[in-house]
């Protein structure tokens, strides 16, 4: 006979988004236990750029939910003390028609939300020192970007909420079935009051029927990492450069933007045949995290393609200079991705509600998508 336990709010998954809403149905006074399969969180969260990057989000409703998670970010980081940096991003550009759609964008932004502008490439230059002088004609820089090292906060903050708030983990436990108000976790069994599944890319193990219906997919994207930057070098702002232009949905209303999309389809195909655009963060011990490719489909292939690590660090090398390009760790992530959807919530039975992982926004958007789901279940009113 299992054990028997009580709770009010059970989440599945110590990811980022496990964690978002754990934390936020603590703070809303609830009694929560979270249960996780791995003996640390290994998914998407841990193997992110750990950007909480807001200008990639379209205007309007996720904009608006990416600045108010930064806020929650922002506090939480706070709280526990975890080391992050407030450099905010610089979009670098190095071709006419990627500085056309930069420039659209800075003119565009302030009506729409964002909080950036245009600079002059001598402008770029004082603000970092880590950009590729060659060529640079401006760049796009936003103050609300933000960088945590992802190893640190899926480390630490579970020991944080269990200190502050109570909030109990089951570590190296799967949760194996919910028929609420009854979950079955490893040996374990729960009675909660509300189930949170936070479940990342597993698709097969809870409510599959209504997984396979959903439309989710995975995607696959291979990243690197550098060897340690020399003590007291520093990235400042997170960088990124056009190939990012043409991925994130922010830029979508720039009317420059097709231009650049057809010069890349012609002049690399590889870059969409891989789905690569170059991001750079540092994390806490100087290193400097490159990515990223996109693959998508749901049998995810498990060897990495040296091809997209060349192509990766071969464009990085054009807006990056750094002392450290040595490349030291070598690592895959995947996560949920919706064709159509950044939001995607199922609620199979009554008291049950799934939050899918945000594509490629999770880390970003992940304090937010916790606050949102507390009150749209009405957690602790
Ligand atoms: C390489 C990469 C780079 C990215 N960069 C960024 C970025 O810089 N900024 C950004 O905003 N987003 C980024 N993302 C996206 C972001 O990382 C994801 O959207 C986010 O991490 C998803 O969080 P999650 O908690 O849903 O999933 P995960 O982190 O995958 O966590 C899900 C957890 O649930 C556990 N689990 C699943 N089923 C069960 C079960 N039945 N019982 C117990 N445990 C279970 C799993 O073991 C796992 O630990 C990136 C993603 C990747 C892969």
């Amino acid at each position: 006979m299992p054990t028997e336990h009580r709770t009010e709010i059970a989440v599945v998954g110590a990811g980022i988004l496990g964690l978002a809403h754990a934390y936020a149905a603590a703070r809303a006074g609830k009694r929560v236990v979270g249960f996780e399969r791995s003996p640390k969180a290994a998914g998407a969260s841990v193997r992110n750029f750990g950007m909480v990057w807001p200008i990639g989000q379209p205007s309007g409703e996720l904009l608006q939910l990416g600045l108010r998670s930064r806020q929650l970010w922002r506090e939480l980081l706070d709280a526990t003390g975890l080391p992050y940096l407030d450099t905010g991003s610089l979009h670098l550009t190095y071709r006419a028609d990627e500085a056309a759609v930069a420039q659209e964008f800075a003119a565009l932004a302030p009506a729409l939300g964002y909080d950036c502008v245009w600079l002059t490439a001598a402008q770029v230059l004082e603000k970092s020192c880590a950009v590729q002088p060659n060529g640079l004609l401006g760049g796009l820089w936003s103050t609300t970007e933000l960088t945590v090292d992802p190893r640190q906060i899926l480390a630490r903050l579970p020991a944080f909420l269990a200190e502050r708030y109570g909030v109990e983990f089951r570590f190296s436990t799967v949760v194996r079935a919910i028929e609420p108000p009854v979950l079955y976790a490893g040996e374990e069994l729960w009675r909660a009051e509300q189930f949170l599944v936070c479940g990342g890319e597993d698709f097969e193990t809870l409510y599959p029927a209504q997984f396979a219906a959903s439309g989710l997919t995975r995607c696959k994207l291979q990243m690197l990492r550098t060897a340690p930057q020399p003590e007291g070098w520093r990235l400042g702002p997170s960088l990124a450069a056009g190939l990012t232009l043409r991925f994130y949905p922010a830029f979508g209303v720039c009317g420059t933007l097709a231009a650049l999309k057809a010069r890349i389809a012609e002049e690399t195909p590889e870059m969409d045949r891989w789905g690569i655009h170059a991001l750079v963060s540092q994390t806490a011990d100087g290193a400097l995290t490159l990515g990223d490719s996109h693959e998508y489909g749901l049998a995810v292939d498990i060897f990495n393609k040296a091809t997209i690590d060349e192509l990766i660090v071969e464009y990085t090398r054009g807006f990056l200079r750094a002392p450290q390009m040595q490349i030291a760790e070598r690592w895959y992530g995947v996560y949920a991705k919706h064709p159509e959807k950044t939001l995607l919530t199922m609620d199979p039975e009554p008291g049950v509600r799934i939050v899918a992982s945000p594509g490629g926004s999770g880390m970003t958007l992940s304090m937010g998508l916790g606050e949102k789901t507390i009150r749209e279940m009405g957690i602790g009113i």
